[in-house]
């Protein structure tokens, strides 16, 4: 069934639904003049797959979307709990037209618009909000010898809790704010050792909102000069938290450098040292979940994609497509801010 509308949104977690009460306020109607597609069974974006054990007190601080605020002291709930029932209510609250489960598979260019390609059926719309996230596209990097491991290897994405890897040796990759997280967490049940390509930095200050517009600012750069964003915390250091000063006093923040190949039985450096392990985690990060995207050949040679526009969330190449949660957006303040700008914009080019 082809239908024509003024903007599709295309996915509904932080961003699509600030992108969502922002389109709303701004006039367009729900249904005729926008509509929210997404294809996850329910509400909450990428909060519904956190791991149990990452309570909403544990998060690095979900803000509340505009207009009806979170509201909630639940901290030691499950973040994966608390975020998809509000996500729900305040679906609810604003009867946004979110379609839900539906798969976006293509964007194409389409005359002086876009068609966005569905697993039902297609939509003739002026302009895209595309605020697909990260968390479908976990981060793998390739090393030798990966297939011949004879041990577990999962992702961040797939972690479900400490309590399954008690007896076993656990190796965690990764210098980001999910592997100290995750490596504090598993060195309480069993034995640890962290390994990352660069030595993470820590900050021993309280993060500061300035380290935090200063972490963004860079990547705001990267991404209008059309590079990979690159992530906040390589710019901001990992904060030394209360329960990370308890890791380093337990002798778990001791981190050796990313090793050379993956052996059946561990890893191993040109050194000749090696680490026998009995499960390799990934906390290696996310790419963008763009590749619908790809019909219209966005991405410059370096990789990323030129942005534009008051918060970078416009894309050069084709100004009927904003990209919220990416790169300078991508977080729970970054996609609200980003859902207001992208929506004046878009106001003020369909107008034109
Ligand atoms: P998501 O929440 O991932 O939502 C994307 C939506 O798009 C999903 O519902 C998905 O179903 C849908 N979708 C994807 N592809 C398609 C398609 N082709 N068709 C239809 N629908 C599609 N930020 C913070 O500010 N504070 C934190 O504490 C914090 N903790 C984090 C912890 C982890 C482990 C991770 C990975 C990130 C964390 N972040 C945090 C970053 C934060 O998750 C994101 O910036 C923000 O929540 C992402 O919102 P989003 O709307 O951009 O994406």
């Amino acid at each position: 069934m082809d239908r024509t509308v003024d903007v599709v949104v295309i996915g509904v977690g932080q961003a699509g639904l600030s992108a969502g009460y922002f389109l709303q306020r701004r006039g367009f109607v729900p249904g005729s003049g926008y509509v929210m597609l997404d294809h996850s069974a329910g509400p909450g974006g990428a909060w519904q797959h956190r791991w149990p054990s990452l309570k909403l007190g544990t998060t690095n601080h979900v803000h509340d979307l505009p207009g009806l605020a979170l509201d909630s002291d639940q901290l030691d709930i499950a973040a994966a709990e608390v975020v998809p029932s509000y996500f729900a209510r305040y679906e609810n609250h604003f009867a946004l037209p979110v379609r839900r489960p539906v798969t976006v598979t293509a964007v194409r260019p389409d005359g002086a618009g876009l068609l966005v390609s569905s697993d039902h059926g297609d939509y003739h719309t002026r302009a895209v909000i595309n605020a697909t996230g990260t968390w479908e596209r976990p981060f793998w990097p390739h090393y030798p010898g990966a297939a011949t491991f004879t041990g577990r290897q999962l992702h961040t994405a797939d972690y479900r809790g400490a309590e399954e890897f008690r007896g076993h040796h656990v190796l965690v990759v990764g210098s980001g704010i999910s592997a100290v997280q995750l490596l504090d967490e598993i060195s309480q049940v069993t034995t640890t050792t962290w390994v990352s390509r660069r030595p993470p930095v820590f900050s021993q200050a309280q993060f500061s909102p300035e380290a935090g517009r200063a972490g963004v600012a860079v990547v705001e750069r990267r991404v209008r000069a059309g590079q990979p964003p690159g992530s906040v915390v390589s710019v901001t250091g990992l904060m030394l938290t209360p329960a990370l000063r308890a890791a380093r006093d337990r002798g778990v923040l001791h981190r050796l450098p990313i090793f050379s190949r993956i052996v059946p039985t561990g890893v191993a450096w040109d050194t000749g040292a090696t680490v026998s392990v009995d499960v390799i985690l990934w906390c290696t990060g996310f790419r963008s979940a763009l590749e619908h995207l790809a019909p219209l050949h966005l991405r410059e040679t370096g990789g990323g994609i030129r942005m534009t526009g008051r918060l970078a969330t416009q894309v050069t190449v084709e100004p009927h497509l904003h990209l919220l949660g990416y790169g300078p957006s991508a977080s729970t303040i970054g996609a609200n801010r980003a859902g207001r700008a992208a929506v004046q914009e878009i106001d003020a080019l369909l107008r034109d």
